[in-house]
Formats: C-alpha cells, sequence, structure tokens
C-alpha cells in the first residue's frame, strides 16, 4: 500500500526521506488551500491535517506537527513554533530575546504523525528529543530553531550534525521508527 507524506516543508521533507520509509509526496498538495491548525496539542494538529490531505488521495497518508517547548517560557513557542515570530529568522530572533539573560535553558522537540486512511485514524506516533538552548546559533544545516537548539550527548547543535545522525535522536526520527514499527505489524493487512 503507498504511503503518502503532506507537508510543505522542505525542512521535514528531507528528514522524512532519509528515514528508510518509502513515500510519495501527495501529488495534490501544491494545489490545495494548506490545511487548518487550529488545535492545541500536536496530536490534535497532526490529525487535523492528515485527516484534511487524506480526504484527496487513496491508501495511507501521514502528516506531522512539531514544535520546540521551551521550559523558561512555559512551554512555548509549542503548536505554534512554525509562525511564533513570522518566519524562522524571525522566530530565532525571538527565541534569543526572550532567552537572554535566563539561566534555565532546558528544552524540547516534540513531533507526532498521524497515520489516516479515508477519514480514518490509524494511529498517532509521538517522539521527543530534550536538549538546550543556545545563546548564539552554531552550524548551518538542519532548519527551523536547530542551529540554536543544543543536543548535550553529541555537544553539538542539531544544525551542526548531519541529517542521519540527527535521525538517529530526533524527535522526528523517533516518531518515524515507531511508526515503521506499526507498519510491520500490520503490513499484512
Ligand atoms: P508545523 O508545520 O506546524 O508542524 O511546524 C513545525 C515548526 O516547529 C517548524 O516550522 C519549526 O519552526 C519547528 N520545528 C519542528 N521540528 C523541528 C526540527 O527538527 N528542527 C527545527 N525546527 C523544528
Amino acid at each position: 500500500m503507498k504511503l503518502y507524506l503532506a507537508t510543505s516543508n522542505p525542512g521535514k521533507i528531507r528528514e522524512f526521506e532519509g528515514a528508510g520509509l518509502e513515500i510519495e509526496m501527495l501529488p495534490s498538495m501544491k494545489s490545495l488551500p494548506l490545511a487548518p491548525e487550529t488545535e492545541d496539542t500536536f496530536e490534535a494538529n497532526a490529525i487535523q491535517k492528515a485527516l484534511y490531505y487524506g480526504a484527496h488521495c487513496e491508501g495511507w497518508l501521514i502528516a506531522e506537527d512539531s514544535g520546540l517547548e521551551v521550559d523558561a517560557l512555559g512551554g512555548a513557542p509549542g503548536v505554534h513554533s512554525a509562525r511564533w515570530a513570522g518566519d524562522d529568522m524571525a522566530n530565532n530572533a525571538r527565541l534569543v530575546r526572550e532567552m537572554a539573560g535566563q539561566a534555565v535553558r532546558g528544552a524540547r522537540y516534540v513531533c507526532v504523525i498521524a497515520l489516516v486512511e479515508g477519514g480514518r485514524v490509524l494511529g498517532t506516533f509521538r517522539g521527543t528529543v530534550e536538549g538546550e538552548i543556545l545563546e548564539a546559533p552554531r552550524g548551518a544545516g538542519g532548519f527551523g530553531y536547530d542551529p540554536y537548539f543544543l543536543y548535550p550527548p553529541f555537544g553539538q547543535s542539531f544544525a551542526e550534525v548531519p541529517k542521519e545522525r540527527k535521525a538517529g535522536v530526533s524527535h522526528r526520527g523517533e516518531a518515524i521508527q515507531k511508526l515503521i514499527a506499526w507498519m510491520r505489524e500490520n503490513a499484512s493487512r
């Protein structure tokens, strides 16, 4: 059975493509208005997006919702990560501003993938990774908040590590592995 991916974020697409999943981009994605994203949890937003795009294809479809939760900011930007201040550059500038002088630097990325078939939710798969917010950017890889997200076990920001290495420990990598395990168990359907 085909597995379609519905996302227009090039950073996410790159990470899904290298993950050992046979995915196809949803062909009608570009011609459709963007899915609504009005819920206040990653799970509910992922399901909302997956059901919206799933209505435009046959077979399995995944959509994901992800973001950064910063402890000192009470979990913000959370589900608002993509458009917290506008675009990636503005978002990172706001992060630096709001974290200036903060001693508590803990944060995590969260990713929830929702898998649907037609109008039915088959499952949601959650991954998280703990890190710390840097005061200054490091690295040129990754996307979004990655230059400011230090992964302490590597001593590097996620923008400094190759994408295969990020996938081995990241929130998205963990969610994808859970999805793959589910698909293996249910492959005979
Ligand atoms: P979504 O499209 O609403 O799920 O937005 C996710 C947003 O969270 C992205 O636009 C980024 O700002 C942030 N984000 C999620 N995952 C990552 C990541 O792996 N690296 C950097 N930023 C991320």
